[in-house]
């Protein structure tokens, strides 16, 4: 039987701290703890597989045959060991891909990512406030894709968004910066597509793909924060992926920063966002230049790399109310990380240090946490929505065992 990947109960597989349950999920969790390994550490052979799980050579070649038949692992090449013996090293397949989306307010970045979170394909597609006319533009995109690589494995659709998915409905519920009227944009695509999609908040998808591409073992308090026309973030805390009451966990962008700040699209006035998103940086280069004609994020930030002082400012204001809030964030939830996201990235020698400042102002005693740009950041949330459906069925196994964790039994132990 082909085991589909879910997107929803998203826990990490630490490889550091690696507890093998017990139960029924045992074998599942083994197959994503032996699965983390080879993406860690590919081209790896049986032999050291075992190694390093501690899980028994039988067990862990039950396993691999699994992932070779489900096609998320292949057999590649063979080393040459001392005494004659020449094992069959395996890595991830690359064959198997999926097709993500980052929807933006008015355009939607389609790619294909492999399993090894490699972009082969980008398009851009432009979007309207009609959800119906823009999935048909998107799935008219997906469908060239899809026929552009007639040798590779679709695994499915990720869809990174601007705003909340309800994890029972996956419906989106809070986006208003999307502006669009209530529609299942799931099940349109699936039906068009024959493909099941998964979906997550634009941060939320960043954060998974840190975790499962970049890997981060050992922290286990990270915050990801998305700097785009809005602000959004994405929460793991004691070790797992927070997603709160209904999926609307993470709302810092909708937190009120001055009450008489400018209106925030989400009707009320003076949220963080309405201070620290790409949109708040074009307000401030216009009130320096009035007279200016219009730019983009993107020309503001070549205008400052090319010497335009006023261009510097806005950028540097949009900087510091990005640290201010994070001092929220670091008072809420004590992160030892901070990610962040966006455009902003690819300008960090400006942003990170004028960030770290305004967070330092604040230290509860605690130590600041280290404050990073997300890697490829030009690309993250597209390896976000790609790792949405790359996560395994497992993890949201496991997620739902976590009540019955309690329940010891003498299988379980832990890994050297
Ligand atoms: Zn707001």
């Amino acid at each position: 039987m082909q085991l589909r990947p879910h997107a929803r109960g998203m826990r990490h597989i630490d490889l550091t701290d690696v507890q093998l349950a017990s139960s029924e999920t045992a074998r599942r969790i083994n197959r994503d703890i032996v699965l983390e390994l080879i993406r860690a550490n590919q081209p790896i052979s049986r032999a050291d597989l075992s190694r390093q799980s501690g899980l028994q050579r039988s067990t862990v070649s039950q396993i691999v045959e699994q992932l070779i038949r489900e096609k998320w692992v292949c057999e590649g090449a063979v080393a040459s060991l001392p005494r004659g013996r020449h094992p069959t090293l395996l890595e991830l397949n690359e064959d198997l891909v999926v097709i993500a989306v980052d929807i933006h307010p008015k355009e939607a970045i389609v790619a294909t990512v492999d399993l090894k979170g490699r972009l082969l394909s980008r398009s851009m597609v432009p979007l309207t406030s009609d959800p119906a006319a823009s999935t048909r533009l998107l799935t008219d995109c997906m469908l060239r894709m899809r026929q552009a690589l007639p040798r590779k494995s679709i695994e499915g659709i990720g869809i990174s968004l601007p705003g909340r998915v309800d994890p029972e409905t996956q419906r989106l519920i809070f986006a208003p910066n999307l502006h669009w009227p209530d529609f299942d944009l799931k099940k349109v695509i699936e039906k068009a597509m024959g493909l099941p999609v998964k979906m997550a908040n634009a941060a939320t998808a960043c954060l998974l793909a840190e975790l499962t591409f970049r890997r981060m073992d050992g922290v286990r308090d990270i915050v990801l924060v998305t700097v785009s026309e809005g602000v959004g973030t994405g929460v793991f805390a004691n070790g797992q992926l927070i997603s709160g009451n209904r999926g609307m966990a993470g709302e810092f962008g909708h937190v009120l920063l001055d009450p008489s700040g400018p209106r925030c699209s989400c009707g009320r006035r003076g949220c963080w966002e309405t201070f620290a998103s790409c949109r708040a940086a074009l307000r401030y280069y216009k009130e320096l230049q009035p007279q200016g004609r219009t730019v983009t994020f993107h020309e503001l930030l070549n205008m400052a790399e090319e010497g335009d002082e006023f261009a510097a400012q806005a950028l540097e204001k949009q900087a510091a109310y990005i640290g201010r809030g994070l001092r929220l964030i670091i008072t809420g939830l004590a992160p030892s990380v901070i990610l962040v996201a966006g455009d902003i990235t690819s300008a960090w020698h400006r942003f990170g240090p004028a960030i770290e400042k305004e967070a330092a102002k604040l230290t509860l005693g605690g130590a600041l946490p280290q404050i990073l740009p997300t890697h490829e950041g030009d690309i993250a949330r597209l390896r976000g929505a790609a790792a949405l459906v790359f996560q395994r069925g497992a993890v949201r196994e496991q997620l739902l065992e976590a009540g019955k964790e309690s329940r010891q039994s003498e299988e379980e132990r832990k890994l050297p």
